[in-house]
């Protein structure tokens, strides 16, 4: 606005004087330097830094990297991806954070290995972020809550300190039952050199090792590229499955069914079912649906007896929740009519 231009805010035609519109301009730069000021102290630069570095160099390792001469690299690493996805997917979220099934200590032991392999906050923090996100879905108090833009749900909130919100409602969520297992608490005390063996040094060391590969490349992929992959991998998560796909089970939740990152999360993307039914183990209504690989591992360690009392929703439960809040995506009970309904009809009318 101009100087001695006019202003209809309060509906009726006036002239600001130049000193009124220079005192109200004033008032607005000081506003939004204060607010600028604000956001800066909530930048948390170690995150930035760090997280940004690891992804230039993973953009510049993708484009130099020899793909055709590293193929049992390639192959270690999606071996590795697949441990990661596991200690995240079947441990942290499925069995520590909603406790869908119970497991023996050898099993908790073994994905608790297989979680820190992926580089993650320690686990007790992870699974308390986790509670509060499905208690206080895309409100202030969700850690990574969608309703503020994609960036900011994927990897935003992890370069700002928490909204006070998360910090109090945090509180209210009860983590009791954490501590009493011990392979948390050892997890917790000995976080910095068991992430520091399991996530960098043992996946950087072994290829050099045992097959000759090249230490460079070794420690590219390890350290950075693999690592920035399933980072981002299970970021998609808190962002795309929050944003892009359908609702079939709840359509008033902005959690949706993403195929994509279901594929690459090893099950993780059925999030509007997981949402609407975080109880049961295979976070999906179909444990193949997909890839599922969480529930094929979960599946495996019940059939050992290392996982056991593991709970599902029940077809005819899944089906009244899709008929009553879905948004009519269901592939069965979607708002289209299947043919074999007719035929179900005809046999009613025969009946009578
Ligand atoms: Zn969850
Ligand atoms: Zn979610």
């Amino acid at each position: 606005m101009s100087p001695n231009s006019t202003d209809i805010s309060n509906g009726e035609l006036k002239l600001l004087q130049t000193d009124e519109y220079l005192k109200h301009e004033s008032i607005n730069y000081a506003k939004k330097w204060k607010e600028f000021k604000y956001f800066l102290s909530q930048l948390k630069w170690f995150n930035i830094i760090l997280i940004t570095t690891v992804h230039v160099i993973f953009v510049w390792g993708l484009i130099t990297f020899p793909w055709l001469q590293r193929g049992r690299l390639i192959l270690w690493h999606t071996f590795i991806a697949h441990l990661c996805g596991i200690g995240v997917g079947a441990g942290a979220h499925r069995l520590w954070c909603h406790r869908t099934y119970k497991a023996k200590l050898p099993l908790r032991a073994f994905i608790m290995v297989c979680y820190t392999i992926a580089g993650h906050n320690p686990l007790f923090y992870w699974v308390r972020d986790h509670r509060v996100h499905h208690r206080f879905t895309d409100t202030d108090a969700d850690p990574h809550n969608s309703k503020r833009g994609f960036f900011f749900s994927h990897v935003g909130w992890l370069f700002m300190k928490k909204h006070p919100d998360v910090i109090r409602k945090g509180k209210e969520v009860d983590m009791s039952d954490l501590w009493e297992d011990p392979v948390i608490r050892f997890h917790h005390k000995y976080f910095i050199p068991l992430t520091l063996c399991f996530c960098f040094i043992l996946p950087t060391i072994v290829p050099p090792l045992v097959w000759g590969q090249d230490w460079y490349w070794s420690i590219i992929t390890s350290v950075v590229g693999r690592y920035v992959i399933v980072l981002n991998v299970t970021w998609f998560v808190n962002s795309a499955a929050h944003m892009w796909g359908t609702k079939p089970f709840d359509a008033s939740i902005s959690p949706t069914e993403n195929i994509t990152v279901s594929c690459f999360t090893f099950g993780e993307g059925w999030h509007n079912y997981h949402h609407t039914f975080p109880w049961d183990y295979k976070a999906a209504e179909l444990h193949y649906a997909g890839y599922n690989g969480s529930t094929l591992m979960i599946n495996f360690f019940a059939k050992m007896g290392w996982a056991y009392d593991l709970k599902s929703a029940s077809p005819e439960l899944i089906k009244k929740v899709a008929l009553k809040s879905g948004d009519g995506s269901h592939f069965v009970w979607g708002k289209e009519v299947p043919e074999s309904a007719e035929e179900e009809i005809r046999k009613e009318v025969k009946q009578k």
